[in-house]
Parts: structure tokens; C-alpha cells; sequence
């Protein structure tokens, strides 16, 4: 496989392992053991070693390997680890007292979610009460951020640029077990030459030694993934960015628009962001190429669009908390980054799923729990499919990180980062909100919000930083909202 090598040096976040040591081999040597114990029979469901097992049964499985649904299902977790999905209830299985049934009901199953952009001490719209905020304090933001996603079913998170390696942070407190959270694959701040990001990086990494001297750096520190932003690059900075980070087994992300974006795949960056303007020639060479591509589409709101999602979500019944209907039309507004491109975003993401370009889900806004299911939400909006948007969610992500063996598919001798849904999501993509579940490697995660925790909404609305900017937005989109604070449907 083309991204086999990305493997080698990617030890897997979240992994839980004795004396707090992350050891993938140890990993891996333990999900073959019981693969092989399975085959040899030397393991019943309840057993394999002694750990927890955890009998999901009448479930409806979607695996996202691309399969149809599998009805009425038994899905048993030991320990970390899948080891067993057969057909009909459980019945005839061992009452061993560490041995815990749940019946679901005809729940959905389906792997953890993955937001593959997020910053996640970024509050967008800006925050004034926040302008001041120590360090610190932003390094435990990032964290509630993360554990909110967990709640929402996001197991994987990628960091798409972090400062001062708050990312690295959070992965190593999650991997450690001081705290259950997502798996963190982080980032570091993004490598940018002098002016980058148009304009707005002042003291960049200019020349080839000094991009390559940035992207060392960074896996030093620990990180799993490489953020460029290319469209400033000379030629022989891209290439010095993608060669080292290749040599060092991790894989390169762009914040890009064209023509940069046509360069970058050309130049071997296995993943882009946002691709504003993305044109059919480079879909046609990301196709064929295998590069990945995460669209961000929340950054490229028009008014018809978040008129027409909202519209949507409140049918379904979504908008009951008029707290986050408000809070999440502010931050599409200040995620009108690029209206221009709206129209042509949408149908260049459905061109490059047509194309076969393996699609990723990632919010770029936070938080990551609700605004990464937006992005679901909005791809099936935008003309993508169900299934592949699931699939953008699962597997794709996991495949770009040299994971799908592991993570990314219900699958026997997998890790058990999975989801449980009511409702189909292949009927209606905004099922996935209804989460009763989640397991993140085999340990069930606590959805409710304890006594004395905020949410992580709480940071933007804090400071009634969003009166007059909200009220000017939500006229923009025609909104009106009674004394009920429900939002009246649109047109
Ligand atoms: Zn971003």
C-alpha cells in the first residue's frame, strides 16, 4: 500500500498499555494474539485474557468498508478489541460475571468518527473575554474541546495547526489514561514561509534547510502529521517539506487553494484542505494519485446554504437547544471565509467523489463534536452520499494514517472505537446526533455532562461576545425567531 511506510513510525494515540507505556508493537502483538487464541479456540467471548467483555447485541451493524447494513447483530468487545460480529441475538454465551450484555434495541453501530481538521484551542468567532487568556488556560480549553468531540462520538482527532504543541499535549495526557479523550493526532503549528497563509505568518521558514529544519522539529515534538501551507512555497520548499516529513514517517496536509493546490498534489502532499477553487484537472490527478481530500465545505457558507441546513435540522428535530442553533449559525457566519467559492466547493466536492478521491470529514471550526457533525450533514447536503460521507468519517481517515488495519471499520480484531446510534444514518445522515454509545478502545465513554463541567459551548457564549454580530447574521439568512426562540423555517 502506498501509504504502508507512514506506518513504521506512527505510534497510535489512545492506546492503552501497562505502566502507561505506548508501545505499538505491543498493540499489534496483543490484537494478533487474540486473533490467533480466536482460531486456535483457545478464547470463548468472555474470557480472552481475563478482560471485560462487552456484548452489544439486536444491533444493525454499517462497518464502513462499503458493505450494506448488517441487521440484527451481535458485536462482542474484549478488552480493546472486536472479537467477534455474528448473526442474530446473543444467546448460549458465557454468564461470566465480567461479562456485560446490552441489548440495543436495533441501534446502529458504526466506527468512531475521525474530524480530521480541528484546532482545538481555537474559538471562532474571536472571543474578546478570551484575548487575554493565559496560556494555560487555553492548553485546558483544548482539552474539554477534545473530550466534548469523544462525547459526540468522535473517537480520532486530527489537528490541523496548534500552538505552543498544545495538541501533543492532549495526545499524551489522553494515551497515558490520566484522562479518556480522543485519539490526538497532532500537528504543531503549521510550516509556512514569510507571508504565508496569505500574508498572515510574519517570521516563516524560508528556503529548503529552513523547511526542513521546521518539519524535524516538529516530529521531535511528537507530532503525527505535518500542516503546510503551500500556496506561498517555491517549488523546492514543497518538495523539501514533503521529502522530510516522508523520510520521518508522517504525512503532509496543505491549507491550499489553486493553483497551489494543483502543485501540491503534483508535488506528492498526500492530503488538502480546504482546496478553494479546486479545478477538474486536479481532481483528475488527486484520483489518480490517491491524495486525500478534506473540504472543510463549512468554509464556504453561502446564506442559501445555512438557510437550507438549518431548514433541514429543524424538521428533523435537531434544534431543540435554540442555545446551540444560535451558536452554530454564528460560527457558519464567521465561517463565511469564502462565500465566493460556495456554489463551486459543493460541486467540486461531489466531482471528486464521483472521481474516487477518498474524502475526509474535518470541521475547522469548533467545537469538534458539533461542528464535525455539521461537515457530516453538509456533505450529504452538498450531493455526497451517505455511505461515502460515513466513509470519510471512518475508514478514509484511518487509511491516511496508515491505521485501516487497526481503526477506521467495524471489523473482527479491531480496536473497538465505536459508535451507537439510534436511528439509520444511511436514511438520514443527522441520525448520527443520536448517539447513545460511544467506546473509544473497548472502554465505554461517560455521555453525561457531570455537575460543575461546562460544556464546551460555554467559552463562546461566555462573554455575550456574539450580540450584534449573531443579530446581523441571522437577519443575513432570514432567520426570525419568536419568543419561543425557535427559528422560524425559511422559505
Ligand atoms: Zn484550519
Amino acid at each position: 500500500m502506498r501509504l504502508r511506510r507512514f506506518f513504521r513510525g506512527i505510534e497510535i494515540p489512545g492506546m492503552r498499555t501497562e505502566r502507561g507505556v505506548r508501545m505499538r508493537r505491543t498493540r499489534i502483538s496483543r490484537v494478533c494474539l487474540a486473533v490467533v487464541m480466536m482460531l486456535l479456540g483457545l478464547a470463548d467471548s468472555s474470557s480472552a485474557g481475563g478482560e471485560e467483555t462487552t456484548i452489544l447485541t439486536n444491533v444493525n451493524v454499517i462497518d464502513c468498508t462499503g458493505a450494506p447494513v448488517q441487521e440484527n447483530m451481535t458485536v462482542v468487545i474484549t478488552g480493546t478489541t472486536i472479537i467477534s460480529i455474528t448473526t442474530g441475538e446473543a444467546s448460549g454465551l458465557s454468564e461470566n460475571p465480567s461479562t456485560r450484555v446490552v441489548d440495543l434495541d436495533g441501534a446502529f453501530v458504526l466506527p468512531g468518527f475521525w474530524n480530521m481538521h480541528s484546532h482545538l484551542s481555537e474559538v471562532f468567532p474571536d472571543n474578546p473575554a478570551l484575548a487575554d487568556e493565559p496560556i494555560h488556560a487555553r492548553v485546558v480549553r483544548a482539552g474539554i474541546n477534545a473530550m466534548d468531540g469523544l462525547r459526540h462520538g468522535f473517537t480520532s482527532v486530527r489537528s490541523a495547526g496548534e500552538v505552543e504543541y498544545i495538541d501533543v499535549a492532549w495526545q499524551q495526557i489522553f494515551d497515558q489514561g490520566f484522562l479518556i479523550g480522543p485519539r490526538v493526532f497532532a500537528s504543531g503549528e503549521a510550516v509556512s514561509p514569510t507571508a504565508g497563509h496569505r500574508g498572515m505568518v510574519a517570521d516563516g521558514d524560508d528556503g529548503v534547510a529552513a523547511v526542513r529544519r521546521a518539519v524535524r522539529t516538529r516530529v521531535q515534538h511528537g507530532v503525527s502529521a505535518i500542516k503546510i501551507y503551500n500556496v506561498e512555497m517555491l517549488p523546492d520548499e514543497l518538495e523539501a517539506a514533503v521529502e522530510t516529513a516522508h523520510s520521518l514517517g508522517v504525512h503532509v496536509m496543505t491549507h491550499t487553494r489553486e493553483p497551489g493546490a494543483y502543485a501540491a498534489v503534483a508535488a506528492g502532499v498526500d492530503c488538502l484542505e480546504h482546496g478553494y477553487g479546486l479545478t477538474d484537472e486536479t481532481i483528475a490527478l488527486m484520483a489518480e494519485k490517491g491524495t486525500f481530500y478534506d473540504p472543510t465545505i463549512i468554509c464556504n457558507l453561502s446564506d442559501q446554504y445555512i438557510r437550507e441546513r438549518e431548514a433541514r435540522l429543524a424538521v428533523l428535530g435537531h434544534s431543540e437547544d435554540t442555545e446551540i442553533v444560535r451558536l452554530r449559525t454564528a460560527i457558519a457566519y464567521a465561517d463565511e471565509r469564502s462565500p465566493e467559492f460556495a456554489v463551486h466547493q459543493r460541486l467540486a466536492l461531489v466531482k471528486a467523489a464521483e472521481a474516487g478521491v477518498k474524502l475526509l470529514i474535518g470541521s475547522d471550526s469548533m467545537p469538534v463534536g458539533e461542528i464535525g457533525t455539521l461537515e457530516m450533514e453538509q456533505f450529504v447536503l452538498s450531493g455526497v452520499s451517505e455511505m461515502d460521507t460515513l466513509i470519510a468519517a471512518t475508514r478514509n481517515p484511518a487509511e491516511l494514517l496508515g491505521l485501516e488495519e487497526m481503526l477506521g471499520t467495524v471489523e473482527v480484531g479491531k480496536l473497538a472505537d465505536l459508535v451507537v446510534v439510534k436511528g439509520n444514518p444511511l436514511e438520514n445522515i443527522s441520525n448520527v446526533r443520536n448517539v447513545l454509545m460511544v467506546f473509544k478502545d473497548g472502554i465505554e465513554v461517560d455521555l453525561d455532562q457531570k455537575l460543575g463541567t461546562a460544556r464546551y459551548w460555554d467559552y463562546f457564549s461566555s462573554a455575550g461576545s456574539m450580540s450584534g454580530y449573531l443579530g446581523k447574521a441571522e437577519s443575513a439568512a432570514g432567520f426570525q425567531r419568536g419568543e419561543s426562540g425557535s427559528a422560524n423555517q425559511p422559505e
